[in-house]
């Protein structure tokens, strides 16, 4: 089964940094067991399935892909841990990620690098890498990643499969370690559009352990997939096809408009004007509160603690200098910086007014269209070591999704065809609660 199938192709993929056989093999049995007295499973019961490693998992390792947290091994379950294994899901293990969930590519996992499926020269995307290689590879039948800028949805488009960002406050947070909380999700990663919203079925909902939890009536998100689009109005921003955009990837998504158009939905050309600033802006929401979260990583409450030092301060500072990474010290330099006495107003500040700018932009879109269709990545998934020496390059390959996550509302990406031999993806995006919506014009497309 699956297990023999991560045996033999996860030395080449690297998705996993955990293999729970034992729990899946005890789990599976129990699913059989079950079977064997004729009992009625549920939709998602013995379906196996993996878990980006920084969804905390009760007694499992969870090291969130950092050195700090390396043989870290949580006390409690994740409620989407939870909610999965109520509904009778297998956990084959804990999935490869950028260290705090910081990156593009992968490539900063503190521990190693996943290849994309597709082309192993290729990073799989990031930062829930994993996530998407191991659905990509058949090695789990879908996943859970995080997203708080595209961390789905663009390795989901590097590797050619469904990727959901959901509304904030839909999916419960509580148990996934933070990186920056007001823009963090949880979503599904599958092969199909059904697929995922049978997932998001399981995992969404009001959780009282998360503040930021929204109290909303639940659909059946599968009632949602019907064939039929006719009258859809899909708005296509300008802002997200231009500089940047590989031709070949823009050539798909033309193609994508056409399709969309002969089955009856209206396609219009429409404007969100601020998206050019959505960037920046992101880079200091996310570093500021970053900085904030990770401040709890100081050697006595959780993980590693460097030995041999002098005194409390230096222990605290040797940890965290042996415990982070590269690009995980350069974002608390920054958010520190941010939020400093005296540039609090310039930066932090005028990125929040910033964003309000952007969640009227797309207010103002989704007052006329039910969805907006772009690109989910300018280009198709590029090399290993193409751009890790590049920061600012790596945080480009975001710019479609970033505002996304600024403005709180859903994004699908799913394969709309191949540029070059590689998956190209195309991002549905809808208002606050319109999974629905996303799902309906996903699956006519697919
Ligand atoms: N690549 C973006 C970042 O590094 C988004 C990451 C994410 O969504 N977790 O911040």
């Amino acid at each position: 089964g699956f297990l023999d199938r991560i045996e033999a192709v996860d030395p080449d993929i690297r998705a996993f940094i955990t293999v729970t056989k034992q729990e899946a093999l005890a789990q599976a049995k129990a699913v059989d067991e079950k079977l064997g007295r004729g009992e009625k499973l549920g939709m998602l019961e013995g379906i196996p399935m993996a878990l980006k490693d920084n969804l905390c998992t009760e007694g499992i390792r969870t090291t969130c892909s950092s050195k700090i947290l390396e043989n870290f091994i949580p006390p409690y379950q994740a409620t989407v841990a939870e909610k999965l294994h109520d509904s009778g899901a297998v956990l084959l293990g804990k999935l490869n990620m950028d260290e705090f969930a910081m990156g593009s590519s992968t490539e900063n996992s503190g521990f190693f690098a996943t290849r994309n499926p597709w082309d192993p020269e290729r990073v799989p995307g990031g930062s829930s890498g994993g996530s998407v290689a191991s659905v990509a590879a058949d090695q789990a039948v879908y996943a859970l990643g995080s997203d708080t800028g595209g961390s789905i949805r663009q390795p989901a488009a590097f590797c050619g499969v469904v990727g959901l960002k959901p509304t904030y406050g839909v999916v419960s947070r509580y148990g996934l370690i933070a990186y920056a909380s007001s823009l963090d999700q949880i979503g599904p990663v599958t092969k199909t559009v059904r697929d995922n919203a049978l997932v998001l079925n399981a995992i969404a909902g009001h959780d009282a352990k998360d503040s930021t939890s929204a109290v909303f009536e639940k659909p059946d998100y599968t009632q949602f997939l019907t064939e039929d689009i006719r009258g859809l109005r899909i708005g296509v921003p300008k802002e997200y096809f231009g500089q940047g955009l590989d031709p070949h990837v823009e050539g798909v998504l033309q193609e994508a408009l056409r399709t969309y158009e002969s089955l009856g939905a209206i396609v219009e050309e429409c404007s969100l004007p601020h998206t050019e600033y959505a960037m920046p802006a992101y880079y200091l929401i996310a570093t500021a509160e970053a900085s904030s979260n990770l401040a709890r990583y100081d050697g006595v409450r959780y993980g590693r603690r460097a030995e041999g030092a002098e005194d409390v301060i230096g222990m605290f500072c040797q940890t965290r200098a042996e415990g982070f990474g590269p690009e995980v010290k350069r974002r608390i330099m920054l958010g520190t910086y941010a939020l400093s006495a005296g540039y609090y107003d310039a930066y932090y500040l005028k990125a929040q007014k910033v964003r309000t700018l952007i969640v009227r932009d797309f207010e103002e879109a989704l007052a006329k269209f039910d969805v907006l269709l772009s690109p989910t990545t300018p280009t198709t998934a590029f090399r290993i070591g193409e751009k890790s020496g590049d920061p600012l390059t790596m945080y480009l390959s975001d710019v479609c999704t970033v505002p996304i996550n600024l403005a709180g509302i859903p994004a699908l990406s799913i394969p709309a065809g191949f540029a070059d031999g590689l998956p190209v993806g195309m991002q549905l995006m809808g208002k606050h609660f319109a999974e629905g919506t996303l799902y309906k014009a996903a699956y006519a497309f697919e």
